[in-house]
């Protein structure tokens, strides 16, 4: 089985991408080539995308899209790409018109995990507790949030915590927005959850999944932003959370729940949020979920009994099963 490995991609969490692959192509049990796309959308094919592995980043690429890959000689491509283009669907869409089986979720179900506000509507919808707020688009008038700060102003599409910014007092909401506004079009301004606890859970499957261990993520920071997540020692990582059985329960129940809802497949990452009076909200779905040293997702399942390339080696044979 000969695997091909898609990572880099734009801006925002390129380096992270490059960092989950190195993870990954370390650990794959099946033969497995690399191609890397550079931050300037051009993609890096043969020896340049292991050059580029080992820089950690590669600013510009060789080849525009389409590149010349020889698809066919691979059975399974593992799109290892974190946001928009690689985690939202348009590389899911691409793949399936070249017919080439792929690791996690599909185009619809991509998409919609990719995007916050849409995910929050039909997971609301679906009576499953998400955290108040509002959506803004550029250049509309920003409206007063029907909740008092702090907030936490996000972009609809991105990941780990890019352009992400926790707003104390109201005058500080304008930097917030430009930031968010460099990243997307659209704008989630979320009611922020004050000594809130982080749990996250793992998830392994097509349509019946299955749910790791829930663990903790705790830190000394503001919130758990770009910084915290991937410096070394930043974050302490409690696998399981010191939490009772039933809200654990709750968690993987509640999970598996949106996961069969958002019609993901292979894998996501869950991240919920329990507040100081026990109310649990489900945050967001990552279905491409980081693979790097400090990522939550390979260690849950680690936690749970299945080591990194055993994991590795289900999310390519459900790949293949789909
Ligand atoms: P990931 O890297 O997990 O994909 P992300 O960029 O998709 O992250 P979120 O998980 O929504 O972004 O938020 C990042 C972090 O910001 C959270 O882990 C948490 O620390 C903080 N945060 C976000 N929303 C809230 C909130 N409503 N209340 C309190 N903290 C929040
Ligand atoms: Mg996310
Ligand atoms: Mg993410
Ligand atoms: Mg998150």
């Amino acid at each position: 089985m000969k695997v091909l490995l898609l990572a880099g991609g734009p801006p925002g969490e390129h380096e992270v991408s490059l960092s989950s692959a190195r993870g990954v192509l370390a650990a794959m049990p099946h033969p497995t080539e690399l191609v890397v796309i550079a931050k300037d959308g051009r993609w890096l094919l043969g020896e340049d995308a292991y050059e580029a592995l080992r820089a950690g980043v590669a600013e510009q690429g060789t080849h525009p899209f389409p590149p010349p890959v020889p698809w066919q000689h691979y059975d399974v491509v593992f799109p290892l790409l974190h946001g928009p283009l690689g985690e939202d669907g348009v590389i899911q869409g691409f793949l399936q018109l070249l017919r080439r089986p792929y690791v996690g979720a599909g185009v619809a179900s991509s998409a919609l995990c990719m995007d916050k506000d849409l995910c929050k509507r039909v997971l609301r919808q679906a009576g499953i507790p998400v955290v108040p707020w509002v959506t803004l688009y550029k250049g509309e008038p920003t409206p007063q949030p029907p909740f008092p700060p702090p907030y936490f102003v996000k972009p609809a599409n991105t990941g780990s915590s890019v352009g992400i910014s926790k707003v104390k007092a109201d005058q500080d909401a304008t930097r917030a927005l430009a930031e968010a506004f460099a990243w997307d079009d659209k704008v989630l301004v979320e009611q922020g959850i004050e000594g809130v606890r982080e749990l996250e859970v793992a998830l392994l499957g097509n349509i019946h999944a299955e749910a790791s261990v829930v663990g903790e993520i705790t830190y000394q920071s503001e919130f758990y932003d770009y910084e915290t997540k991937y410096t070394e020692g930043k974050a302490q990582l409690h696998l399981p959370a010191p939490i009772p059985p039933e809200l654990s329960d709750e968690i993987r129940a509640t999970a598996l729940e949106a996961y069969r809802i958002l019609g993901v497949r292979g894998m996501a990452r869950v991240d919920f949020f329990l507040s100081p009076q026990g109310e649990l909200y489900l945050n967001e779905f990552n279905t491409i979920p980081g693979f790097t040293p400090t990522s939550m997702y390979p260690k849950l399942w680690q936690a749970t009994g299945l080591a990194y390339p055993d994991l590795l080696d289900r999310l390519v044979r459900l790949a293949l099963e789909r």
